[in-house]
């Protein structure tokens, strides 16, 4: 009877792991090339100075539009990515398209990129930051990586040696998806972060959540006391934005000020002076 169950689960079962199984080794085989052909694309997100209500710079996020199937959300394909080891040629082609990107806005506007645990924890990655700051030309400065609270778990150590040279290069730091994950707040002790960037869905939820507010308003009164910059994620009412204000956060970025867009609707919507139009056909500008 037993072996019957057995039999009749294996039968049952087999065939649909299998599919999966073949599914994800299509999906890392599509991964593999695209990263081999470069197809894939950066959008970019608004960044806004709350006190001065101007653009502060532009979050990098990665797209890819996989062929046949249309696109595929980054969690998905970037935790492929990391398994695979593809995250490597991919995170220094992110940093490479961002930087050369940014280095085309007027300054002092920052390009903030994310990095991979991964990336971050890999011998050269010092050293790739360095080579795309100086084949860009952009100022160390304008550059931001985002890193996660899990690249703190492990390594820490040589994860604060890399993040002080990062900072001897002038490069700033942003730890994003702040209490999110694993917080440890010893981490800020341990290393003075440029930004922390406190996760959306605490913003998403503070109307109606009095634990969310009460989060939203420690996490800036720890960041006004370690003198950190506060950025607010996932901002999508004008309500949060001026609540966001009231309470001292410095920046924010969300749906409300803009979606990631790729760079040249990113540069029409936010970096022509206010009032400016569109220049007729056959009008030469310089890209931005
Ligand atoms: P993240 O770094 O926290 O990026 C913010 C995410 O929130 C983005 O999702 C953005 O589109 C979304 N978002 C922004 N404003 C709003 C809003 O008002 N409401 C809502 N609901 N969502 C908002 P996205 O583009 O899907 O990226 C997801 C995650 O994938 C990123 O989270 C980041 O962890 C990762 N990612 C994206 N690009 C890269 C990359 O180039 N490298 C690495 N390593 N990770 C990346
Ligand atoms: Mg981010
Ligand atoms: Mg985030
Ligand atoms: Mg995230």
């Amino acid at each position: 009877q037993a072996k019957q169950d057995s039999r009749g689960s294996f039968h049952f079962f087999a065939p649909e792991m299998n599919a999966r199984l073949q599914e994800r080794r299509a999906l890392e085989q599509d991964l593999r090339r695209a990263v081999a052909r470069e197809q894939f694309r950066v959008d970019y997100q608004p960044l806004m100075d709350l006190r001065s209500g101007r653009i502060a710079g532009a979050e990098a996020l990665l797209r890819w539009h996989r062929p046949g199937h249309g696109p595929v959300p980054p969690d998905i394909f970037i935790a492929i990515a990391e398994e695979t080891g593809l995250i490597l040629p991919l995170g220094a082609w992110v940093l490479t398209a961002a930087c050369h990107q940014a280095a085309r806005w007027p300054a002092p506007l920052v390009v903030a990129v994310n990095v991979s645990p991964i990336q971050f924890r890999h011998g050269d990655f010092c050293d790739t930051v360095e080579a795309v700051l100086r084949a860009s030309g952009l100022a160390p400065e304008r550059l931001e990586l985002e890193i996660t609270e899990s690249l703190l778990l492990q390594d820490t150590e040589a994860v604060l040696a890399t993040l002080a040279r990062l900072r001897a290069l002038g490069v700033r730091i942003a730890m994003d998806d702040f209490g999110a994950g694993h917080t440890s707040l010893a981490y800020l002790r341990r290393f003075a972060f440029d930004k922390i960037k406190i996760d959306r869905s605490f913003v998403q939820g503070m109307e109606e959540d009095a634990n969310a507010l009460a989060i939203i308003r420690s996490v800036v009164q720890l960041s006004r006391t370690l003198n950190i910059r506060a950025n607010a994620e996932g901002v999508e009412t004008p309500e949060q934005a001026e609540i966001l204000r009231q309470e001292g956060y410095a920046e924010a970025q969300g749906y409300h000020f803009g979606r990631p867009v790729p760079p040249e609707q990113f540069a029409a919507l936010h970096l022509l002076p206010p009032g400016s139009h569109p220049p007729p056909p056959g009008h030469h500008v310089p890209p931005l």
